[in-house]
């Protein structure tokens, strides 16, 4: 099946449906049982998508789980209250006091935070590591070594990695490792990390997947070395998930590829048209070639989406104010992936590294491109423009 049509299908069993369209909002806690056997029965099926306590999951939850693997291509799938759960129990699936665990330079601040906050507390130790290390990962594997966690691109820097040559290695090093990846740029349709020797992938379904910037989610999905670890933890961890986010989510696979397709098409004309302006130092887009790892994209990724930096030549507090205050468009907020654009801006982070450094001390400004005409896009950044050279 080609993607799009798995968009379509994806989660769909009748088993789920019924016989309708969309797997229905199927809410529960308690399973009452009959019988002594019944329950029985049901105990030792609790680790397969059968109802046994709404923690485990409903009908909703399994055929998103499902419609997520037929996509991601994982043996499976568990779904969490939001991404950042997601990162945080797929990581304590796998280490335990005295392991190490190789975090990438440009994670995401929240697993960064999660790294020397909570994993220190724990006795993990944990090492970050350039984005663009590549094979080179192999000089910093240590016979503790049990996670090397990837997220490419990368956070705000974009940074995109050698992720199969760094699953390559790991694994010839200690076949016990697992690679998480933070799959959330790409969404489960543009990089297919089982494929590139990934175990587990992480999505903050609050993104792409839902799609329209009104709810919490995120998935796991894993390889079959890393499914049965991967679930038991996360069960044990309390993780589950509302099925009427859960729904909206699966509501929004269905429009995931046109809408990544527009998203990619109008951030591709803002990119380079950012690219020609002389306030713009470089375009940190995956799809151009200023950006570190283009070449990886190009070699591992099948598509784009809205989601790139720039680099500011000049600017100052006053200035960069001006910009982001009088936008008409591009709203400042946190949370990407919804139809609508946005924009942040982002001082020090060549500060923010602890092992490789980020080349640029001028303001970093991340944008999404929604799916607003490219036309009013472009002339707010203008006038964007306009206010931030007035006030230099
Ligand atoms: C947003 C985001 C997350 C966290 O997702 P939440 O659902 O907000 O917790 C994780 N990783 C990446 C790359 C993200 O952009």
């Amino acid at each position: 099946m080609k993607k799009d049509t798995k968009l379509v299908n994806a989660g769909r069993q009748a088993k789920w449906t019924k016989g309708v369209v969309n797997p229905p909002v199927f809410r529960a806690s308690t399973v009452v049982f009959d019988s002594v056997a019944q329950m029985k029965e049901a105990s030792v099926k609790r680790q397969q998508q059968e109802l046994f306590y709404g923690r485990r999951g409903t009908p909703t939850t399994f055929a998103f789980a499902d419609a997520m693997n037929e996509i991601e291509g994982g043996v499976g799938c568990y779904v969490y209250p939001c991404g950042t759960a997601a990162i945080t129990s797929a990581i304590l699936a796998f280490v335990k006091a005295g392991d190490h665990l190789l975090m990438v330079d440009s994670a995401y601040e929240p697993t960064r935070d999660f790294c020397t906050q909570t994993l220190s507390q724990f006795g993990v130790e944990v090492t970050f590591y350039d984005p663009m290390i590549g094979r080179d990962i192999k000089n910093l594997i240590q016979d503790n070594t049990k996670v090397v966690f990837v997220e490419s691109p990368g956070s705000i820097t974009m940074e995109v990695q050698d992720v199969p040559g760094i699953c390559e290695v790991a694994h010839a090093q200690n076949p016990d490792i697992t690679v998480i990846l933070d799959n959330t740029w790409a969404s489960p349709l543009h990089f297919q990390p089982f494929d590139y020797g990934v175990d587990v992938s992480v999505q903050a379904a609050t993104k792409y997947v839902s799609g329209h910037s009104d709810i919490m989610l995120g998935t796991a999905t894993a390889n079959e070395k890393s499914w049965p670890v991967l679930r038991e933890k996360s069960y044990l961890l309390g993780q589950c998930a509302s099925p009427d986010d859960i729904t909206l989510a699966m509501r929004g696979i269905r429009t995931l590829g046109v809408r990544l397709k527009q998203h990619e098409k109008n951030s591709l004309k803002i990119a380079k048209w950012l690219a020609t302006r002389a306030e713009v130092e470089t375009v940190l887009h995956p799809t151009l070639p200023s950006c570190p790892g283009h070449e990886y994209f190009k070699r591992d990724f099948v598509g784009g989406n809205g989601l790139f930096s720039f680099v500011l030549k000049k600017s100052n507090n006053q200035a960069l104010t001006a910009f982001l205050d009088g936008m008409s468009h591009f709203k400042m907020g946190f949370s990407w992936g919804g139809f609508e654009s946005l924009v942040l801006a982002y001082s020090g982070l060549n500060k923010a590294r602890a092992e490789s450094a980020f080349g640029y001390t001028t303001p970093v400004i991340r944008l999404h491109i929604g799916l607003e005409d490219i036309d009013d896009l472009i002339d707010d950044l203008e006038r964007g423009f306009a206010r931030l050279n007035s006030n230099l």
